[in-house]
């Protein structure tokens, strides 16, 4: 009952005011007007939570006089993040409880929507079951793991008291130059817009209300990933057919799976900052895609609006901007000018009341879908599992399937538990290399402290296979070499190096770098222990592939990690040795050198030269990664040669265990378009599967493939598909068909 008249009381007080608002702009306001209009700007702002806490303390508390300001004065409909590092779930408690406490005290009694980012796992609560990070999860090629981590999360999320979390990143990992490649599902937008769908849904379960399930939230809309320089918000270049082609559709897909909120992207694309396009937030968002939940700027984006951007003269104009554009809710983070000037604004009828009442309909709307006025604050004995063995099996799990095998000469993987083993190498004995950014902290630096009761890489092996077969010298840093010279002389005496490189943690701009060339000191530790003669396994442990193609060059086996989390360097120790098998897959291009940063996904070469590589020369192709057992292909069959419009491809293919092993493999099927309008891609991934097979087994793999799968967004941005000759390819299989239709000459994009 309290839960549907207080709704009903806020939203007709707004609607009473709009109009007010709208019939006569110069009448003198009533006291209520006043009140209202406090009100609703407050709703549509979001303060970090450094704002009502005490200044530098350790442990962080809350400060309850900036807390009232914040509630009573400023009505704010919205705090995130962590002050300093991740809480206990206890903390966590009195802080919610008391900020929603604070909130049952105001005028309508709003609860505040709290926002954190659990982007792979309940990042900043101690003890969370903390996954391998979006790249990783990609890697996985598996569905139901992703799905099965989304709702885990959502689960220890709400255990943290916390109905709103700042994910999945749906943004392309197009360029390995950028700095968040590893926290997307990759570079191929149907693995990224299937894999956002497996996650959201798992975040948001069948009701977003239950105790178990929080909001997602699809970021960073749109373009944020591909910086012409390849930094972190700075401008990027991209036109409206590529936009829709590539970026859009995950987005698209995700408004569909009901994802109730979105963050936009903070740097600007041809010039327009996405904060000020009312094309891309109002138009594409609401217009075309129907999305009617919340769009909550990034973090400080209106302001940049003025400071970086300069598009608005002063910070008033760019609140004008955003607002009238149509973002919902400001991330401001750290004060309250938004607020002032929004009122303003209203009163001076620069942003109308339809367009606040509009936003703040949508905030009240998913507050109310979260059950936040009914249920605040969580119950704390209603998370038996949190932090639970069942929870970090799955993580287990995730990060094995995850590892990627990349190359195993002579099948020297896996090891036998009884060799002389020498570990080495900047990222072999810290938990950073591993859980990345956004682990504990913002940068993720502190890692070794929170999860000290997990494995590194090290540890993990001297666990497997026992201190006394296990020798270590760092032998590097990131980037400065380290006693190379005991280096050397300790893997003289083992059978085998695991040489483990790669990157620390990092997290946005502080991310940024000039040179994608692993530094120099890795590759000549590399070097250095290639003259020993012992066989090298290369480990990688990195958020976005660094050329390494010279450390490579000395590897017998090649493992890529990526980001794989709390269990990452157990899942690695079982894999080296023998007791799990490989089955990831790359989600990305591997670069072989620096000027070739291609897509697979590229054009043609005139001809079918191989010689003529577009700047697609990778080290390993998407899609690649290789098993300790072997499969086969055969017997590709297409249901019929010719498809029409509403009709369904039925492919079929069959994948055998060749090996000795029982292994996982991703199944992938491509299509090649051979001509179109525009110049088509070499190929598009379009489906694919996860299958588990015995030694000696097969399996029919069956994928349906229609018309919409094979769609393009053409010269004029609209979505066709045209007729012609298209070519399914999975793995070495391939068959033609023909797409046939009446509408042949129709660009208007009926799809
Ligand atoms: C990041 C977002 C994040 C937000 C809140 C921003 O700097 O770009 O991804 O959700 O901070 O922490």
């Amino acid at each position: 009952m309290r839960r549907i008249s207080i709704t009903i009381i806020s939203l007709s007080l707004l609607s009473c005011f709009a109009v007010n608002a709208q019939s006569n702009k110069k009448a003198p306001e009533s006291a209520l007007d006043k009140k209202v209009d406090a009100l609703i700007a407050g709703q549509m702002t979001e303060v970090t939570l450094d704002v009502v806490s005490k200044s530098n303390t350790t442990p962080h508390q809350l400060d309850p006089a900036k807390l009232k300001d914040a509630i009573m004065k400023y009505h704010v409909g919205s705090i995130l993040n962590v002050s300093g590092a991740a809480y206990d779930r206890s903390h966590w408690y009195d802080v919610i409880s008391t900020i929603q406490n604070q909130a049952a005290k105001d005028r309508l009694k709003i609860p505040v929507i709290y926002g954190i980012d659990a982007i792979h796992g309940v990042t900043y609560t101690l003890g969370s079951t903390l996954f391998p990070q979006e790249i990783a999860m990609a890697a996985t090629f598996n569905r139901d793991i992703v799905h099965h981590a989304g709702e885990i999360t959502a689960y220890e999320t709400r255990a943290s008291y916390i109905p709103w979390n700042y994910s999945p990143v749906l943004d392309l990992g197009k360029s390995p130059l950028w700095p968040r490649v590893y926290e997307t599902f990759g570079e191929d937008p149907y693995l990224d817009k299937t894999m956002g769908v497996s996650i959201i849904t798992g975040y948001q379960g069948n009701n977003v209300g239950d105790k178990f399930h929080v909001a997602a939230c699809m970021k960073h809309y749109l373009g944020y990933s591909y910086p012409l320089s390849g930094k972190d918000r700075t401008p990027a270049w991209i036109p409206d057919r590529y936009m829709r082609e590539y970026f859009l559709p995950p987005f698209a897909e995700s408004v569909k799976a009901g994802a109730r909120t979105i963050m936009i992207n903070s740097g600007e694309i041809n010039g327009v900052p996405l904060h000020a396009s009312h094309y891309m937030l109002t138009d594409v968002l609401r217009g075309e895609l129907h999305f009617d939940g919340i769009a909550v700027t990034d973090w400080r984006d209106i302001e940049y609006l003025h400071d970086r951007h300069h598009i608005a003269a002063t910070q008033k104009d760019a609140v004008m901007i955003a607002v009238n554009a149509g973002i919902d809710m400001s991330m401001v983070p750290y004060e309250y000018s938004f607020y002032n000037y929004l009122i303003e604004l209203v009163h001076e009828g620069k942003v109308s009341m339809a367009r606040i009442n509009e936003a703040v309909h949508r905030i009240l709307k998913v507050k109310y879908q979260l059950g936040l006025f009914e249920r605040p604050v969580g119950n704390p004995d209603d998370y038996p599992k949190f932090g639970s063995e069942e929870f970090r099996k799955v993580s287990v799990q995730a990060a094995t399937e995850a590892i990627t095998l990349l190359k195993n000469k002579n099948n020297i993987l896996p090891l036998k538990k009884d060799m002389k083993v020498f570990v080495t190498g900047p990222t072999a004995n810290t938990m950073r290399s591993l859980d990345g950014g956004w682990s504990y902290t913002w940068q993720g630096e502190q890692s070794d402290k929170f999860a000290a009761n997990k494995n590194t890489i090290l540890k993990a092996i001297r666990q497997k296979i026992g201190e006394g077969n296990v020798s270590y010298e760092p032998g590097a840093s990131f980037d400065s070499l380290q006693n190379v010279k005991d280096a050397v002389k300790a893997a003289e005496k083992a059978d085998v190096i695991v040489l483990c490189l790669g990157e620390l943690s990092y997290t946005e701009n502080v991310g940024n770098i000039d040179d994608l060339n692993l530094p120099w000191a890795q590759t000549e530790l590399a070097n250095e222990l290639a003259k020993t003669g012992k066989p090298i396994i290369l480990v990688l442990a990195e958020g976005r592939p660094r050329i390494v193609t010279e450390a490579e060059s000395h590897s017998a086996a090649t493992i890529m990690t990526y980001l794989s989390g709390n269990e990452g360097g157990d899942a690695l120790a079982s894999i080296l040795f023998g007791d799990a098998n490989p089955s990831g897959k790359l989600p990305y291009t591997y670069p072989q050198y620096p000027n070739s940063l291609n897509n697979y996904y590229r054009k043609n070469l005139e001809n079918g030269n191989p010689d003529d590589k577009h700047g697609y020369n990778p080290l390993y192709e998407f899609g690649f990664g290789l098993s300790y057992t072997t499969f086969s292909y055969s017997n590709l069959h297409l249901s019929k040669p010719n498809l029409k419009e509403n009709e369904t491809l039925t492919v079929t293919v069959d994948v055998k265990n060749t090996g000795q092993r029982e292994g996982k493999e991703s199944v992938l099927l491509y299509t090649s378009q051979l001509y179109a309008s525009i110049a088509p891609d070499y190929k598009r991934l379009r489906a694919y599967d996860k299958i588990d097979l015995q030694p000696g087994e097969t399996k029919t793999v069956t994928f349906k493939i229609t018309s919409k799968d094979i769609a393009f967004v053409n010269d004029i941005s609209k979505t066709v598909t045209e007729p012609g000759e298209f070519k399914i390819l999975i793995g070495d299989q391939s068959q033609s068909f023909n797409y046939i239709s009446d509408m042949a000459s129709d660009r208007s994009g009926k799809l």
